[in-house]
């Protein structure tokens, strides 16, 4: 089974979720960025939100950029999808090492510590909307249910899971992200509520040979479902030469010119994906010249 996500509304449109396996994109993503178990955990969550929320908007060209910046070893993480299921993303420190939580599970949460996380919805149009709130679990899915809540004023439930295999291999992972409309009725939440506080952890239904599909069934149980076509997610980097050249130039001006004295080749490494591309001094000191910067 390939990384997609199904999706569905019910309750006469009251109620959307949508339900991720992504467990190809998360091994991608850890083969990249050599993340070991509990970094794993965290990126592969992290991800999983960002395929989830990009295919929950619309427009061609929209994207989604979710940011974590925090104080505990990982440092950071980004992600960013598109509407399409296409992601990607990396974590600062992906080398991070710490023992299992009380509960004997990866700690995520150990990793982040406090920070904040961000949102930003692009549409391709004027300003992105940019949304912000304070890390209150690091569990991920918490955060983001908080997130929706207080800066999107939409109730929503979400769970996140990545299962990591003894040779750190990617076992499972996936989500799922529910949204109820505003003024849903209590008969509808509270069924919500009843099927929610059953439901065993993401990954254990996945282990059980559950679909995306059946889990939505699962959730909405008693409610009636209308189907969508599912999506299909995987990690896409798009980076290029002349991205590369664009960040490149975009560095501080004391930081280029001490690359351009240097006389060398430079070599960059694509954030997302690790891809090395080598700009030859040429290169960048016409980039230079043609962006109207003058170093000589
Ligand atoms: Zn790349």
């Amino acid at each position: 089974m390939h990384d997609y996500i199904a999706h569905a509304s019910g309750a006469d449109h009251q109620v959307r979720i949508f339900a991720a396996t992504t467990k190809d994109l998360v091994e991608q993503a850890r083969q990249y960025h050599h993340t070991l178990p509990v970094i794993t955990a965290a990126l592969g969550r992290l991800l999983t939100a960002g395929a989830l929320m990009g295919s929950m908007m619309e427009g061609e060209d929209a994207s989604l950029t979710l940011r974590i910046n925090c104080s505990g070893p990982v440092k950071g993480m980004t992600v960013v999808a598109k509407t399409d299921g296409s992601v990607k993303g990396y974590a600062i420190n992906p080398f991070v090492d710490l023992p299992l939580n009380a509960k004997g599970k990866l700690d995520v949460s150990g990793a982040i510590d406090l920070g904040v996380l961000s949102v930003v919805r692009d549409y391709g149009l004027k300003d992105p909307y940019v949304g912000e709130t304070q890390i209150v679990s690091g569990e991920i899915a918490e955060d983001l249910a908080y997130f929706f809540a207080n800066s999107e004023q939409t109730n929503s439930s979400v769970a996140l899971g990545v299962l990591v295999d003894r040779d750190q291999s990617v076992k499972q992972a996936g989500g799922f992200i529910l949204q109820l409309m505003p003024n849903t009725e209590e008969r509808v939440i509270a069924k919500l509520e009843e099927n929610i506080g059953a439901l065993p952890p993401y990954t254990t239904m996945l282990e059980e040979g559950m679909t995306p599909e059946d889990i939505i069934r699962r959730v909405m149980e008693g409610l009636d479902t209308e189907f969508y076509d599912p999506i299909p997610a995987a990690f896409v980097c798009d980076c290029s030469e002349e991205k590369v050249e664009k960040v490149l130039l975009s560095i501080s001006r004391d930081d280029l010119k001490e690359i351009l004295d240097d006389g060398k080749p430079v070599e960059v490494a694509c954030e997302f994906c690790g891809s090395k591309y080598e700009i030859s001094h040429e290169r960048l000191k016409s980039l230079c010249e043609a962006a109207g910067l003058q170093y000589s």
